[in-house]
Order: C-alpha cells, then structure tokens, then sequence
C-alpha cells in the first residue's frame, strides 16, 4: 500500500536530558499534530533499550546496556496507531570505542542530549499502523495497495 504525501512543516529541537527519548518524541508529534512524517535525531544517550524482532517467534527480544552512548544515527517514521501519532525509530549507538548497536527504538532509553529534526508530510489520506497477521507486527494499512 502506499500514500502520496506533500511536504508540510519541517522542525529542529532539542530534547531535554533525563526524558525517555521515544515518548519524547511522542510527545512532540502530538504537541504539533505530527500525523504522518519522519524523524531524524543524533546525539548522546545515558542508557539504551532496543528490540530485535525474531521473525520466526513473532516475538521481539529487548536488549539494555546500561551506559553513556552516542547516538550515532536515528532514522524514524511518524504514523498514526489507534488514532494518535506513533513513532516508529530504529537507533544506532556507539560506545567509547566505537563499537555499534543498534535496533528498534524502544522506550526505557533515556537521553543525555538530543537534536531532532522532523520533516512533517501531509496527504489526503492517513497512514494508519494495523495488526498484521503474517508478520505478527503493526503495520501500515488503508490508502491506496
Ligand atoms: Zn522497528
């Protein structure tokens, strides 16, 4: 399936320290009733939580490390589920040797510093996040397939 989007308005911001940077982000989107668009953001982590979905079990294994990070890049995507702006981000960290991780955002990573740029899309028909049965995850459903 797939949308035909225009650009709308596009945002720089800062994230405060100690916030939990997924719902932060959220939080955001909703504050300016981001619908549709994608993130962008680098900068530093205290600590990081992020899933590996293992496609066989449906299931997604969440992973925790448990110290300061660069956030060497987060890309994501904004949509809504169940009629509120969802964020859906995947992020990769670096520690002090440049070693890399990464994964699917997931709440429970808490930011030291955080520089977010969102590109805000409008269309005549929403992106809506639905239960899909073959991968067991929520997907993008409605618009034109
Ligand atoms: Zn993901």
């Amino acid at each position: 399936m797939k949308v035909t989007v225009t650009p709308g308005r596009k945002l720089m911001a800062r994230l405060l320290k100690g916030d939990d940077l997924l719902p932060a982000l959220e939080k955001l989107c909703g504050e300016l009733d981001i619908r549709l668009g994608e993130i962008r953001a680098i900068g530093a982590v205290s600590r990081a939580r992020f899933g590996y979905y293992h496609q066989a079990q449906q299931k997604y294994e969440f992973l925790e490390l448990s110290r300061p990070l660069e956030i060497v890049s987060l890309l994501g995507n904004i949509s809504l589920k169940d009629g509120r702006p969802f964020v859906h981000g995947h992020i990769v960290l670096a520690d002090e040797k440049g070693g890399a991780f990464g994964g699917h955002l997931a709440e429970g990573t808490v930011i030291f510093a955080c520089e977010v740029a969102i590109q805000e899309y409008l269309s005549g028909e929403p992106l809506v996040r639905q239960f899909d049965e073959d991968s067991g995850l929520f997907l993008w459903s409605g618009g034109r397939s």
